[in-house]
Formats: C-alpha cells, structure tokens, sequence
C-alpha cells in the first residue's frame, strides 16, 4: 500500500467553506438514479464545476488533489523503472497528423483545429493534440542512433483534446481531459513487451494499492485495439453499477509506428535496424472511477491514501470547559501532523458539531475523531470510520499508532467492498440469450467462450450495448463452442457494458 503519510495537504478548506451558500447533503440516490447521484457528489464535494463551454469541466483544488497523488505515485514508479518527462507541444501540424494515419487507420478522433494565429490566417493548420504519437516519434527518430541509445523511455503529462459531442461527465467524458502518455522504443520485441508489462502493472498498482479498486488485467480484442498495435493491454475496474472502466491502457506497437516514422538504429552488427515501440496512458478517469466505487448517499467516500484530509478532529464543548476540549484537541492534532498525517481539527465557532459531522462525511474524510469534555477527563477519543460510521473509544496514549491502525482498516474495508462487488459480479454463460439476459438482468462481466469473429461481438453489442472489454492475457482456455455462433472458440471473453 503507498505511504499515508508524506504529501503534505495541498488544499485549503475552511474559508472556502464557511461562506457562500452551503447546500450540504445528497439528494439524489446512487442505486436508483446514479448518473445525477454521480454529478451532484463532483459538485457539492467541491471536486469540479462545469465550465462555460460544453464539454470542459473546471476542476476545483480538491479535485485536483486527487489528481496530484495519483500522478505523484505514478511518477515517482516510472522514474524508478528507467522513464524521464519531456514535453512536447500542444499543437501539432496537420502533416504530421497525416503521416500517423497511414499507421493508425481507424483512430480518427475528432480534433480540434487552429486556422488562425492573431490577425494572421495560417499556411498550415494546427492540430490541437488528440494524442502525441505524431509529434514524439519523429523526435525519437531524431534522437536515436545506436543500441546505446535503447531503451528510450520519454512521458509527458499533459491534456490532451478530442472533440466528441457526447454529454459531459466530470472525469469521465469531457473533450479536454488530463492524463500521461509514455512512449519507449527498445531493441527487440521481448524488451517492447516486457515494457509494455510493466507499465500495465504499475497501472494495475496505482488502482489497487492507492485507490482501493480492484482490477482485471487483459488484452482488448483483435478489432478493438489501438489501431496499429500488435497488442493493447487493458486494467478493467467494475462499477457498482455494473459497468467496467477501461483504467488505463499499455500498447505493445510492434515496428509499426517505428517503420512509419524512421526511429531506427545502429545494432553491435553495425546493421541498420527498426525499432519496437510501446505507448501508454493514464487518464483523469482514474479519478471518476474512485468517486464512483466507493461513494455513497452521503457524499464522496475516499480512501485515506488519497484524502487531501485523512484525519479531522471535531471537538464538542461547551462554554465552560471550551479551553480545555480545544487545548486537548489541538495537542492530538499537532501529534498527528508532526506525526506526517494530514489532518484538520475544526474548531469554528459558528457551526455545531452535527453540522462539521456531515460536512466532512460529504467530502470524504477517511476518519473523525470526536472529542468532548468526557474524553478529556479519560485521556481517550472517539474514532469513527466514514465508509459505515463503525466507531471506537480509544486511549489518547499512542494516537499516532491507533490512528494509523484505523486508516488502515478503511483502506481495507474499501477495497474489501469493491473486491466483493467484483467476485459477485463475474458469471458465465453459454448462448447469445444467455449473455444477454444476464448482463441485462444484472450488469457486471458474463465470461464466455468466443470464436475471435467481430461479428459474434456485434451481435450482443446491437442488442444491449454491451461489448468484449477484454480476453485474459494467459490461461482460461475455452471449455466449449463460441457461445453466439456455435464455432470453435478461440478463446474466452469478457463481455459487459461499459463507460
Ligand atoms: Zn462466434
């Protein structure tokens, strides 16, 4: 699990709170009505408001916290495993986008164009970046001489845009979008692989270990992966909904893009030689994920690896014995901090303490301790977990070592849940009906044999909307015919709907 403490807590509150209109609670329900359930957490958890313009989201300090610690985790492994950022621009000529379409025939997203610079109309229109194969390859052709120089990892993080009129969903469908994408060439297909590994596991760890979600490793479909790729590598989260979410994913290109755009190099045969290369991208959707898996009717539930406050003390006094409740308190809270947890003790005056409680229920803070004028007289606190309000009365003695245990029990009961949802939501069937009763009739992945035809694929998707969001990497054999044509399977498939 990543480390609670260290990120110091980047995000201010309480002025923030205090004025303007405070609409707390959730009124919409997540089981019954969950996409306006999902839209009123972003907002009143204060995580992203909708911009002016369709599509664009503004994200808020404590949305973007959330962010900070997925990409500071993520950043800190690819730097540990041989990657360096760079940074390349945000736009791109249209003849280098024309130069990537021999290559990626299919991947057409819609992008958005500069035609004007200032008062000047352009020679050549400008691309704003849908992704960046097409400016970084020319570059690491450039860059690249001999074996030396393999292998090359470069990341950058940066947003990218694809003007898709769909309806917006913060983090999860939005024309501008954050995200990484590495892109690495090497010497020979086993090392284009094993990086192409490694960057899926890490993606696997950053959902797993930071964000309390469960994931399924595998590969997307013949017809489904990026286009030009030998292989695309896919984590899949399930929703409580029942739909997947494609996590995050790792390509393995083979020397497709290297052909295309000259990254060779000298090998110790003094032969001229094509590379392999690899991409792979993460993206703020990592964030809707998390906002989705473990939230509830009374707002954002958060894991405390990614809390911007993990810890808030909420002191119950009254007039006569307010100094001591607030010296008590303040002296667990210095603990606390000293101790590297980020932690907040609301002491406001003008709000009681029922107030605080639902306020930082909504926002997501993994723990609260509660401390009136009866913990002061017995050296004690009262801890309560935010997921299901389960609380302890714990000694005041060692708070460091009870708070750290308790934070890890939420982790654990987060991850717990989410793991539940999985394993329950895993079925098998057998016919075409079968796939599409089952997933009409309960969501989650119907595992079955399939033939590798597209065809057998659209018959389900035409249906529900349902699709393969992947095959496993290795092992499951198919143990009968292809469940919707009835000719020898090549393999088994996930299929479910999917965000
Ligand atoms: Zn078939």
């Amino acid at each position: 699990m990543a480390e609670y403490r260290g990120f110091k807590r980047v995000v201010g509150n309480r002025e923030d709170m205090s004025n303007g209109e405070q609409e707390l609670g959730i009124t919409e329900s997540k089981e019954h009505s969950p996409g306006e359930w999902y839209a009123e957490v972003v907002r009143k958890a204060k995580l992203a408001d909708y911009a002016p313009m369709g599509g664009f989201i503004v994200t808020r300090p404590r949305g973007y916290a959330l962010w900070e610690v997925i990409q500071s985790y993520l950043d800190g492994r690819f730097k540990e495993t041989g990657v360096q950022n760079a940074y390349f621009p945000l736009f791109i000529p249209e003849s280098y986008l024309e130069r990537e379409k021999d290559v990626v025939e299919g991947f057409d997203p819609e992008v958005a164009w500069v035609t004007q610079g200032g008062h000047e109309e352009l020679e050549e229109r400008l691309a704003v970046r849908p992704t960046s194969e097409s400016i970084i390859a020319p570059f690491l052709s450039q860059w690249i001489r001999s074996h030396r120089d393999l292998p090359m990892r470069v990341n950058q993080w940066c947003s990218v845009v694809r003007w898709e009129a769909t309806e917006t969903k913060p983090f999860f469908r939005t024309k501008e979008f954050l995200w990484q994408e590495g892109h690495t060439a090497h010497r020979d297909h086993d090392d284009a692989w094993d990086e192409t590994m490694t960057r899926l596991k890490q993606y696997e760890e950053v959902y797993e270990d930071v964000l309390a979600i469960p994931v399924m490793r595998g590969r997307k479909p013949e017809h489904d992966k990026f286009p030009g790729a030998d292989t695309t590598t896919t984590v899949e989260a399930l929703m409580p909904d029942g739909k997947s979410v494609q996590g995050g994913t790792s390509h393995h290109l083979g020397q497709s893009f290297a052909e295309a755009f000259d990254i060779t190099f000298v090998d110790e045969d003094e032969e001229e030689t094509v590379a392999h290369t690899t991409s792979w991208g993460l993206s703020w959707r990592a964030i809707g994920a998390l906002i989705m898996t473990h939230s509830d009717d009374q707002g954002l539930v958060l894991p405390p690896t990614v809390a911007p406050e993990q810890v808030v003390i909420v002191p119950i006094w009254q007039e006569e014995n307010r100094e001591e409740v607030l010296e008590y308190s303040e002296g667990i809270a210095d603990d606390l901090e000293e101790a590297g947890f980020r932690v907040e003790l609301d002491d406001r005056d003008e709000r009681n303490p029922g107030f605080k409680f639902n306020e930082w229920e909504l926002l997501g803070t993994p723990l609260r301790l509660e401390i009136g004028p009866h913990e002061v007289e017995d050296g004690e606190v009262t801890a309560v977990h935010r997921p299901d309000g389960e609380n302890h009365v714990e000694k005041r003695d060692g708070i460091v070592a009870t708070v750290e245990e308790h934070l890890d029990t939420v982790y654990a009961k987060l991850y717990a849940a989410a793991e539940e949802n999985l394993e329950e939501n895993v079925r098998e069937a057998d016919s075409r009906e079968e796939i599409l009763g089952t997933i009409g009739q309960f969501g989650g992945y119907v595992r079955a044999p399939w033939c590798g035809d597209e065809d057998c694929e659209t018959a389900i998707k035409d249906e529900i909307a349902a699709e393969i969001v992947m095959v496993p990497m290795e092992g499951e054999e198919p143990d009968d015919d292809c469940a919707v044509c009835g000719e020898d399977a090549e393999e088994t498939a996930y299929f479910a709907k999917s965000y």
